[in-house]
């Protein structure tokens, strides 16, 4: 299951449109002045969508009385297998339009550009020891060309400079779009879903996924990761549905 050709293909697309448009704005698509940061503009930068007073476990925004506290009420509830999510953009738009571009109409220079856009909000410090991206299974991966997840998880890895676990967890169970299905479906379709395939020298690492929707699949990853002895499990996601 080796994401090298697609990760090639992507960089070289990536080169392909820098070349055709020298660092255009994602948003407005005017070209960008030196103190700019790719992808956005300023005047654009100003005006997106951040995720705010999220919950330290899953991100979620807590709102009304929960605001004051750090973790959201179902997270109390029913504490997830990972630790702490770290997401800046609200899975809404423009966002999912972008998120849709790059899954489903495989534009991967979108893909690259919400990744730096990552970078830019992150801090760079508490970083995980090694990345690991959502597996797909291999008959979706032969549908859509590539990982989606993979890829975000490279171009992290490459910046930050630690290790890409690519080939950890495999996804042994296909399961349908579960963008239409509710929480408790998605739950049980998820679990089992993935294994573990070989043992990890790390004992905090990071899922990688492009969104975050119930936050199903990654505890299901995280399940597998904290059973194969990872003590830590941190979850990185571009966007988060709210
Ligand atoms: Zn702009
Ligand atoms: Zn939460």
């Amino acid at each position: 299951m080796s994401s090298a050709k697609p990760v090639k293909l992507w960089q070289t697309i990536g080169k392909i449109a820098d070349f055709l448009l020298p660092n255009s704005c994602l948003q407005c698509q005017q070209v960008m002045r030196s103190d700019d940061q790719p992808p956005f503009c300023k005047a654009c930068s100003s005006t997106l969508p951040l995720l705010m007073n999220g919950c330290a476990q899953c991100a979620v925004p807590l709102s009304g009385e929960h605001r004051e506290q750090l973790i959201c009420g179902q997270c109390q509830k029913a504490p997830p297998a990972f630790e702490q999510t770290t997401c800046f953009r609200p899975y809404s738009k423009p966002f999912s339009g972008w998120i849709a571009k790059y899954k489903y109409e495989k534009h991967l220079p979108t893909g690259l550009a919400l990744s730096n856009d990552f970078l830019n909000q992150h801090s760079g410090r508490f970083l995980p020891q090694a990345l690991i991206p959502v597996p797909l299974h291999k008959k979706r991966l032969k549908q859509r060309g590539y990982n989606q997840a993979a890829l975000i998880a490279k171009h992290l890895s490459k910046h930050w400079e630690i290790p890409l676990l690519s080939n950890v967890a495999i996804r042994q169970k296909y399961t349908e779009q579960m963008i239409k299905l509710k929480k408790p479906e998605r739950e049980k379709q998820i679990t089992g879903a993935f294994k573990i395939t070989t043992k990890i020298p790390y004992s905090h690492v990071a899922i990688v996924d492009d969104v975050m929707t119930s936050g199903a699949t990654a505890n299901e990853l995280a399940k597998m990761l904290k059973k194969s002895g990872v003590a830590e499990v941190s979850v990185i996601v571009l966007c988060r549905a709210v």
